[in-house]
């Protein structure tokens, strides 16, 4: 009964919620405190104390008609004029609620994004590896997505790759930086570089090109990375932010996109999103949670947590013999798999109740994806079984 392109979309449905799901029946063997979970992105680090807080005082002191009423599809006025101040302060740029349309997370926002844009055959490109559900957020709206590998010592984006994969049928690049599943971070002069070349691209086709830079893991930075704000460096982007990870919320469904008013048709695209938030059955993102995170606009998650897992991750498995690409931001590590067949590998950690996700989920065989977003305990005692695991093919 259902569709041919459904078909395709199950028969291909994502590993790592199945992975997620096999965890849970798992644990309910071994008990929970004897796997270790690295499966899904579901941060470990509660929501600040701010949004509970905020949460209370709203839904006791504000008008529930208007707190859990429609508004416009794009979202409340005063939370979009809002997240453009904030936005404004960070970023030196001069946006107003008109550049904001408040989404149902990234996820949303993309299909928000690509039915704004897309016509049938049209072609969006992106670095692979990368989160393989950009497939189907293209092909929901009969678009082709091509993928430009990046190198693969490094996994750092090559933007004359990039360029070579352009075409007059080009509408769209997807950059996602701080990166899943690698936890690079793509520097300024790598954006400087992409940005430079798309503008000769678009002068050549004669076409808008647009960057679509995905940003759920913004903040999530270890060091003394940054994280360029696109459009400050290529004037065709449009920002897809999400609080699913920033502020632990991905159930919570939301996000807001920045159409800022210098992109090629900008009217008409922002009138465009408005409109396909609604048609795609979203109507608008969840009216409560726009009002809380309008009023958590500076709260950051806590990035210590994470930079502790991430350096206990990596002084174990380099220790272990293990080969990885040391992570930048986001909470991914990035490991190389022992042996060419990384399912394989996937599946002897199994064995020591270790769940990762291989690189094929991601476009990318002979890798594999470690989500360290879990707990401290969870980390340090899979070392062990890590260690074995190396040992059983002679590393280190
Ligand atoms: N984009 C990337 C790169 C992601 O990793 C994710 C979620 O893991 C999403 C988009 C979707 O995020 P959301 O939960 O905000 O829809």
């Amino acid at each position: 009964m259902i569709s041919e392109k459904m078909k395709g979309y199950v028969a291909n449905s994502s590993v790592i919620r199945a992975m997620f799901e096999e965890g849970k029946q798992m644990a309910s063997i071994y008990g929970a405190d004897h796997v270790y979970d690295f499966s899904l992105g579901n941060p470990n680090v509660p929501a600040p104390d701010a949004v509970r807080d905020a949460i209370v005082d709203i839904v006791t002191k504000e008008d529930p008609v208007l707190v859990h009423g429609y508004m416009s599809n794009s979202g409340f006025e005063d939370v979009r004029t809002a997240v453009a101040g904030h936005l404004n302060g960070l970023h030196g740029t001069k946006y107003t609620s008109e550049n904001i349309v408040m989404i149902v997370g990234a996820a949303g926002g993309m299909n928000v994004f690509f039915k704004t844009l897309l016509n049938p055959g049209d072609e969006v490109v992106t670095f692979n590896p990368f989160f393989v559900e950009y497939r189907a957020y293209v092909g929901n709206f009969d678009g082709k997505l091509i993928e430009v590998p990046t190198d693969r010592e490094t996994f750092e984006p090559d933007p004359q790759a990039l360029a070579a994969a352009i075409t007059p049928k080009t509408k769209a690049v997807i950059l996602n930086s701080p990166n899943n599943p690698t936890g690079v971070v793509y520097s300024e002069e790598v954006i400087r570089e992409i940005a430079r070349l798309l503008c000769e691209k678009q002068k050549e086709f004669g076409t808008s090109i647009f960057i679509f830079s995905d940003e759920p893991y913004r903040e999530i930075v270890y060091g003394d990375y940054e994280v360029p704000w696109i459009p400050n460096f290529y004037r065709n982007t449009v920002v897809g932010y999400s609080y699913s990870k920033s502020l632990s919320l991905p159930g919570e469904r939301i996000g807001y996109l920045v159409l800022p008013s210098e992109i090629d048709d900008a009217e008409d695209m922002i009138s465009a999103a408005n409109v396909a938030n609604r048609i795609l059955g979203f109507v608008n993102a969840p009216s409560l949670q726009q009002r809380v995170v309008a009023r958590c606009l500076d709260e950051k998650t806590d990035v210590a947590f994470y930079a502790e897992n991430r350096q206990m991750l990596m002084d174990g498995l380099r220790e272990a013999g293990y080969t990885f690409v040391e992570p930048q931001g986001a909470f991914y590590l990035w490991l190389k798999s022992p042996e060419p067949d990384e399912k394989a590998f996937v599946a002897k950690c199994k064995e020591k109740q270790i769940l990762i996700v291989p690189g094929t989920s991601f476009g990318c065989a002979g890798w594999t994806r470690v989500a360290y977003c879990v707990s401290h305990e969870t980390v340090r005692n899979s070392l062990p079984g890590f260690r074995e695991v190396a040992a059983s093919y002679g590393l280190s």
